[in-house]
């Protein structure tokens, strides 16, 4: 079987020196807000060009906490408006609803997967106060008519990075595009710690403070507590986890882009839609996505085969139990997306061999 996403060998690669950085902070005697948080902070602040980097314990948080800091300093109220789109993982939704936020969801463009700046102004009121946009899939979401708009309307733009470190637009990395960003570590992404961890990033000194003492209780100063915050803190086992993981990353993008590209020249199936990658250096190919219309079918085609393939996702947020006040709405390009998307195994330790006999199975299949 042809793994979708083989996190052991992907590892294995960094055994020596995960086991030192772990013996590393097991011999310290210090394991939370130490140095290899702040470290890492550091390094991956200067990895997306961006002034700051705060450590959190996961991609929710990270979003969560970007809202609520702009609450805390009266740049949002209750019941303000983010823009978002509809085809996002539930996370993206939950980082603005946890705040008594309204998420106003908007669709996305049925080839990039990604929001559609044309839907964005005719779904501004006058309570819209941010666009949430996620780099979906690793292509970076950013667009000059998204800048615009955000600027025209006075909008913050929050970035959720999860799916895409590394991506670029005009030069400049995700995370670093707009005014913060949101990046999970969670294992299966592509800088992806051996547990949960997330980071904020942003060039916005005071957000940044904000954010460090909402994750810390609130606090800034042990026991004082300026605001009723949380207790969210990348630990510093995976921090020093994420700093032999991040000196790969460039390396095992290239390696993405390489499948991608063969992926993308090779496959020739005209029941599948391939994906499309709009800038070389805009996608980082965290999935590889293709539609089918008989998705079940061809899933099934793929086990038999050998091959493993995931969704995602099966259901869009607007049908999630979880947000009743969602389930009236319809869009019709997200559904069909959420109906027909596949992601093919990618990942950097996918080998050659493997990769031909994914094109060879996808071409066979009608
Ligand atoms: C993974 C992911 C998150 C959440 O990250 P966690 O670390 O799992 O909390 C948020 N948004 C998107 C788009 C994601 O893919």
């Amino acid at each position: 079987m042809i793994k979708f996403l083989d996190l052991h060998k992907i590892n294995a690669r960094d055994n020596t020196k995960i086991m030192e950085a772990i013996k590393r902070v097991v011999d310290s005697g210090w394991y939370l807000r130490g140095e290899e948080v702040l470290n890492f902070e550091d390094e991956f602040a200067r990895y997306c060009g961006v002034k700051r980097c705060i450590g959190v314990a996961n991609g929710l948080d990270a979003l969560r906490l970007i809202f609520k800091a702009y609450l805390v300093l009266g740049k949002l109220e209750e019941g303000d408006e983010v823009i978002v789109p509809a085809n996002t993982f539930i996370a993206s939704i939950l980082g603005i609803t946890e705040n008594k936020l309204k998420p106003i969801l908007v669709e996305p463009d049925l080839f990039t997967y990604n929001l559609d700046d044309s839907l964005i102004e005719k779904s501004i009121g006058p309570k819209t106060k941010a666009i949430l946009i996620v780099h979906l899939y690793g292509q970076n979401a950013m667009t000059a008519k998204l800048k615009d708009i955000a600027k025209k309307y006075d909008l913050l733009i929050v970035e959720d990075s999860a799916q895409a470190h590394g991506s670029k637009y005009e030069n400049k990395k995700a995370g670093n595009l707009g005014d913060a960003s949101g990046f999970s570590f969670y294992p299966g992404k592509n800088l992806g710690a051996l547990g949960d961890a997330g980071a904020v990033t942003t060039n916005d000194m005071i957000l940044a403070e904000t954010i460090r003492s909402l994750a810390n209780y609130g606090s800034k100063e042990k026991y004082r507590f300026d605001f009723q915050g949380i207790n969210s803190r990348m630990d510093e086992i995976q921090a020093a986890i994420l700093r032999v993981k991040l000196k790969r990353i460039d390396k095992d993008i290239e390696r993405r882009r390489n499948i991608a590209r063969i992926y993308l020249n090779d496959m020739k199936n005209e029941h599948l839609v391939l994906p499309q990658c709009l800038q070389h250096d805009g996608h980082v190919w965290h999935l590889f996505v293709i539609r089918s219309r008989n998705r079940g079918a061809f899933q099934e085609y793929l086990k038999n085969e050998g091959i493993e393939s995931m969704i995602h996702y099966p259901v869009p947020p607007h049908h999630q139990k979880a947000f009743p006040t969602l389930n009236k709405l319809n869009f019709p390009i997200t559904e069909k997306i959420h109906q027909e998307v596949l992601s093919l195994p990618m990942s950097p330790v996918l080998h050659n061999t493997e990769i031909i006999r994914i094109v060879e199975a996808v071409n066979k299949w009608n």
